[in-house]
Protein backbone atom coordinates (compact mmCIF):
# COMPACT_ATOMS: atom_id res chain seq x y z
CA UNK A 1 0.00 0.00 0.00
CA UNK A 2 1.27 3.40 -0.53
CA UNK A 3 1.78 5.70 2.50
CA UNK A 4 -0.12 8.54 2.51
CA UNK A 5 1.12 12.22 1.06
CA UNK A 6 -0.13 15.52 2.00
CA UNK A 7 -1.95 16.18 -1.90
CA UNK A 8 -3.18 19.29 -3.39
CA UNK A 9 -6.69 18.03 -2.41
CA UNK A 10 -5.83 18.12 1.08
CA UNK A 11 -4.36 21.82 0.55
CA UNK A 12 -7.56 22.37 -1.01
CA UNK A 13 -9.64 21.01 2.14
CA UNK A 14 -7.72 22.95 4.78
CA UNK A 15 -7.68 26.24 2.86
CA UNK A 16 -11.49 25.85 3.02
CA UNK A 17 -11.64 25.67 6.61
CA UNK A 18 -9.08 28.48 7.25
CA UNK A 19 -11.53 30.58 5.07
CA UNK A 20 -14.74 29.49 6.97
CA UNK A 21 -12.84 29.86 10.38
CA UNK A 22 -11.14 33.13 9.40
CA UNK A 23 -13.45 34.79 6.77
CA UNK A 24 -11.25 38.08 6.88
CA UNK A 25 -8.66 36.08 6.15
CA UNK A 26 -7.85 37.13 2.05
CA UNK A 27 -6.64 33.85 0.19
CA UNK A 28 -6.12 34.03 -3.41
CA UNK A 29 -4.16 32.08 -6.66
CA UNK A 30 -1.01 34.06 -7.82
CA UNK A 31 -1.12 32.20 -10.90
CA UNK A 32 -1.87 27.95 -12.31
CA UNK A 33 0.69 25.36 -12.51
CA UNK A 34 1.41 23.67 -15.71
CA UNK A 35 -1.58 21.15 -15.32
CA UNK A 36 -4.39 24.15 -14.24
CA UNK A 37 -3.73 23.63 -10.30
CA UNK A 38 -4.80 27.29 -8.83
CA UNK A 39 -1.08 28.21 -7.01
CA UNK A 40 -3.02 29.75 -3.56
CA UNK A 41 -1.74 32.30 -1.70
CA UNK A 42 -2.67 33.60 1.93
CA UNK A 43 -2.03 36.96 3.61
CA UNK A 44 -2.39 37.33 7.21
CA UNK A 45 -2.02 40.68 9.37
CA UNK A 46 -1.85 43.92 8.84
CA UNK A 47 1.50 45.60 9.91
CA UNK A 48 4.23 47.80 7.73
CA UNK A 49 6.64 44.81 7.58
CA UNK A 50 5.88 42.50 5.00
CA UNK A 51 7.38 38.65 4.91
CA UNK A 52 6.87 36.03 2.40
CA UNK A 53 7.08 32.29 3.52
CA UNK A 54 6.98 29.84 0.65
CA UNK A 55 6.98 25.92 0.75
CA UNK A 56 7.00 22.75 -1.78
CA UNK A 57 9.08 24.41 -4.62
CA UNK A 58 9.75 20.19 -4.94
CA UNK A 59 7.48 17.13 -5.11
CA UNK A 60 8.43 15.52 -2.65
CA UNK A 61 8.69 18.07 -0.04
CA UNK A 62 4.77 18.24 0.42
CA UNK A 63 4.99 18.42 4.15
CA UNK A 64 6.48 22.03 4.08
CA UNK A 65 2.96 23.15 2.45
CA UNK A 66 1.05 21.20 5.44
CA UNK A 67 3.86 22.83 7.77
CA UNK A 68 2.69 26.14 6.11
CA UNK A 69 -1.21 25.54 6.15
CA UNK A 70 -0.64 24.67 9.84
CA UNK A 71 1.21 27.79 10.89
CA UNK A 72 -1.35 30.23 8.70
CA UNK A 73 -4.18 28.87 11.02
CA UNK A 74 -2.30 29.27 13.91
CA UNK A 75 -1.33 32.66 12.97
CA UNK A 76 -4.57 34.02 11.67
CA UNK A 77 -5.83 33.79 15.37
CA UNK A 78 -3.72 36.40 16.17
CA UNK A 79 -3.19 38.59 13.29
CA UNK A 80 -4.64 42.06 14.97
CA UNK A 81 -1.86 41.93 16.95
CA UNK A 82 0.99 41.22 14.49
CA UNK A 83 3.74 43.76 13.13
CA UNK A 84 4.06 42.42 10.20
CA UNK A 85 2.33 41.02 6.96
CA UNK A 86 2.43 37.31 5.88
CA UNK A 87 1.86 36.50 2.78
CA UNK A 88 2.29 32.32 2.45
CA UNK A 89 1.98 30.21 -0.67
CA UNK A 90 2.16 26.50 0.82
CA UNK A 91 2.30 24.52 -2.46
CA UNK A 92 4.70 26.21 -4.90
CA UNK A 93 4.56 22.76 -7.11
CA UNK A 94 1.19 20.97 -6.49
CA UNK A 95 1.70 18.83 -9.90
CA UNK A 96 4.90 17.75 -9.04
CA UNK A 97 3.80 17.22 -5.36
CA UNK A 98 0.80 14.37 -7.64
CA UNK A 99 3.34 12.68 -10.20
CA UNK A 100 5.43 12.11 -6.87
CA UNK A 101 2.79 9.84 -5.07
CA UNK A 102 3.90 7.94 -8.20
CA UNK A 103 7.04 8.35 -9.51
CA UNK A 104 9.96 7.39 -7.08
CA UNK A 105 12.45 10.58 -6.67
CA UNK A 106 9.91 13.13 -8.41
CA UNK A 107 10.89 16.61 -7.22
CA UNK A 108 10.60 18.97 -10.45
CA UNK A 109 7.00 20.22 -12.24
CA UNK A 110 4.41 18.73 -14.80
CA UNK A 111 7.12 19.88 -17.62
CA UNK A 112 9.95 17.99 -15.80
CA UNK A 113 11.42 21.36 -14.93
CA UNK A 114 13.58 21.57 -11.42
CA UNK A 115 11.42 24.79 -10.09
CA UNK A 116 14.39 25.67 -7.39
CA UNK A 117 16.57 25.90 -10.60
CA UNK A 118 14.47 27.75 -12.56
CA UNK A 119 15.07 31.10 -10.83
CA UNK A 120 17.56 34.16 -12.70
CA UNK A 121 20.34 34.16 -10.01
CA UNK A 122 23.42 32.48 -12.28
CA UNK A 123 21.05 30.46 -14.11
CA UNK A 124 23.37 29.76 -16.97
CA UNK A 125 26.42 28.63 -14.25
CA UNK A 126 23.26 26.16 -13.03
CA UNK A 127 23.02 24.88 -16.42
CA UNK A 128 27.01 24.30 -16.99
CA UNK A 129 26.66 22.25 -13.24
CA UNK A 130 24.12 20.23 -14.66
CA UNK A 131 25.80 19.30 -17.62
CA UNK A 132 28.51 18.35 -15.81
CA UNK A 133 26.27 16.17 -13.77
CA UNK A 134 24.72 14.21 -16.85
CA UNK A 135 21.31 16.12 -16.90
CA UNK A 136 20.83 17.74 -20.22
CA UNK A 137 16.65 17.41 -20.40
CA UNK A 138 14.04 17.47 -18.44
CA UNK A 139 13.11 14.78 -15.48
CA UNK A 140 12.78 14.02 -12.04
CA UNK A 141 15.47 16.23 -10.46
CA UNK A 142 18.13 19.46 -11.20
CA UNK A 143 17.27 19.96 -14.70
CA UNK A 144 16.65 24.24 -14.78
CA UNK A 145 14.73 24.74 -17.43
CA UNK A 146 14.92 26.52 -21.10
CA UNK A 147 15.60 30.09 -19.86
CA UNK A 148 15.17 31.32 -16.11
CA UNK A 149 11.22 31.47 -15.10
CA UNK A 150 10.37 29.17 -18.10
CA UNK A 151 7.83 27.65 -15.45
CA UNK A 152 3.91 29.23 -14.92
CA UNK A 153 4.48 28.18 -11.22
CA UNK A 154 7.99 30.36 -10.70
CA UNK A 155 6.83 32.95 -13.05
CA UNK A 156 3.77 33.35 -10.40
CA UNK A 157 5.94 33.03 -7.74
CA UNK A 158 8.53 35.98 -9.11
CA UNK A 159 5.80 37.95 -10.15
CA UNK A 160 4.06 37.75 -6.97
CA UNK A 161 7.15 38.99 -5.37
CA UNK A 162 8.09 41.30 -7.49
CA UNK A 163 4.45 43.03 -6.97
CA UNK A 164 4.62 43.19 -3.14
CA UNK A 165 8.22 44.27 -2.53
CA UNK A 166 9.04 41.47 0.65
CA UNK A 167 10.88 42.84 3.94
CA UNK A 168 12.36 38.64 3.69
CA UNK A 169 11.51 35.98 2.62
CA UNK A 170 11.80 32.04 3.64
CA UNK A 171 11.33 29.57 1.61
CA UNK A 172 10.42 25.90 3.13
CA UNK A 173 12.34 22.70 1.64
CA UNK A 174 12.84 19.31 3.34
CA UNK A 175 15.42 17.82 4.73
CA UNK A 176 18.01 18.35 6.63
CA UNK A 177 18.06 21.21 9.62
CA UNK A 178 19.53 23.38 8.13
CA UNK A 179 19.23 27.02 6.80
CA UNK A 180 21.20 28.40 3.72
CA UNK A 181 21.44 32.45 4.01
CA UNK A 182 23.77 33.55 0.97
CA UNK A 183 23.83 34.02 -2.47
CA UNK A 184 27.90 33.39 -4.00
CA UNK A 185 28.68 35.15 -1.10
CA UNK A 186 26.05 37.96 -1.06
CA UNK A 187 24.69 38.40 2.78
CA UNK A 188 22.18 40.99 2.89
CA UNK A 189 22.02 43.04 5.84
CA UNK A 190 19.77 42.35 8.65
CA UNK A 191 20.58 38.20 7.80
CA UNK A 192 22.85 37.51 10.27
CA UNK A 193 20.21 38.77 13.19
CA UNK A 194 17.81 36.28 11.67
CA UNK A 195 20.46 33.29 11.75
CA UNK A 196 21.36 34.54 15.46
CA UNK A 197 17.23 34.05 16.22
CA UNK A 198 16.77 30.78 14.11
CA UNK A 199 20.24 29.23 16.44
CA UNK A 200 18.54 30.46 19.44
CA UNK A 201 15.23 28.88 19.68
CA UNK A 202 15.60 26.00 17.39
CA UNK A 203 19.06 23.04 16.71
CA UNK A 204 18.66 24.20 13.13
CA UNK A 205 22.61 25.51 11.88
CA UNK A 206 23.43 27.83 9.24
CA UNK A 207 25.46 26.07 6.39
CA UNK A 208 26.62 27.43 2.96
CA UNK A 209 25.85 25.35 -0.46
CA UNK A 210 28.15 23.69 -2.67
CA UNK A 211 27.87 22.60 -6.31
CA UNK A 212 24.54 22.51 -8.52
CA UNK A 213 22.56 23.56 -5.24
CA UNK A 214 24.10 27.21 -5.05
CA UNK A 215 22.50 28.82 -8.05
CA UNK A 216 18.97 29.16 -10.18
CA UNK A 217 16.68 29.24 -6.73
CA UNK A 218 14.26 31.07 -5.04
CA UNK A 219 16.60 32.76 -2.11
CA UNK A 220 19.55 33.17 -4.54
CA UNK A 221 17.31 35.28 -6.44
CA UNK A 222 15.50 36.95 -4.43
CA UNK A 223 18.84 38.11 -2.33
CA UNK A 224 20.22 39.05 -5.99
CA UNK A 225 17.57 41.01 -7.08
CA UNK A 226 16.61 42.81 -3.68
CA UNK A 227 19.40 42.64 -1.74
CA UNK A 228 17.57 41.67 1.19
CA UNK A 229 17.23 38.19 3.88
CA UNK A 230 16.15 35.12 2.24
CA UNK A 231 16.81 31.79 2.98
CA UNK A 232 16.01 28.32 2.15
CA UNK A 233 15.18 26.45 5.46
CA UNK A 234 15.52 22.69 5.29
CA UNK A 235 12.99 21.15 7.70
CA UNK A 236 13.23 17.54 9.59
CA UNK A 237 15.73 15.26 9.25
CA UNK A 238 15.54 12.12 7.14
CA UNK A 239 15.01 11.00 3.54
CA UNK A 240 12.44 12.49 1.01
CA UNK A 241 9.56 12.36 1.41
CA UNK A 242 10.12 12.55 4.74
CA UNK A 243 6.44 10.36 5.93
CA UNK A 244 3.27 12.15 7.07
CA UNK A 245 3.68 10.57 10.51
CA UNK A 246 6.87 12.48 11.03
CA UNK A 247 4.42 15.81 11.47
CA UNK A 248 3.79 16.58 14.74
CA UNK A 249 7.85 16.43 15.55
CA UNK A 250 8.69 18.54 12.08
CA UNK A 251 6.25 21.11 13.27
CA UNK A 252 7.30 21.51 16.89
CA UNK A 253 10.78 22.24 15.92
CA UNK A 254 10.44 24.30 13.19
CA UNK A 255 7.33 26.42 14.94
CA UNK A 256 10.01 29.05 17.12
CA UNK A 257 11.71 29.60 13.77
CA UNK A 258 8.70 30.62 11.86
CA UNK A 259 7.72 33.05 14.53
CA UNK A 260 10.73 34.68 14.64
CA UNK A 261 10.78 34.72 10.79
CA UNK A 262 7.55 36.98 11.22
CA UNK A 263 8.60 38.62 13.97
ZN1 LIG B 1 13.77 21.19 -1.96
Amino acid sequence: MKKPIYKYENLLRDINELKKTYPQTPVYSIGKSVDGKELYAIKIGNGSRKVFLNGCHHGMEWLTAKILIEFAKDISCEQSTMSTTVYIVPMVNPDGVEISASVDGWQANANGVDLNHNYDALWELSKQTELSYGIAEPGATRFGGEFPESEPETRAVANFTRQNKFDAAFALHSQGRVIYYDFCGIVPSGTEDYLKRFEQVSSYVRDVPDGIASYGGFKDWFIKKFRKPAFTIEVGKGKNPLPLSDFDKVYSEILPILYEAIK
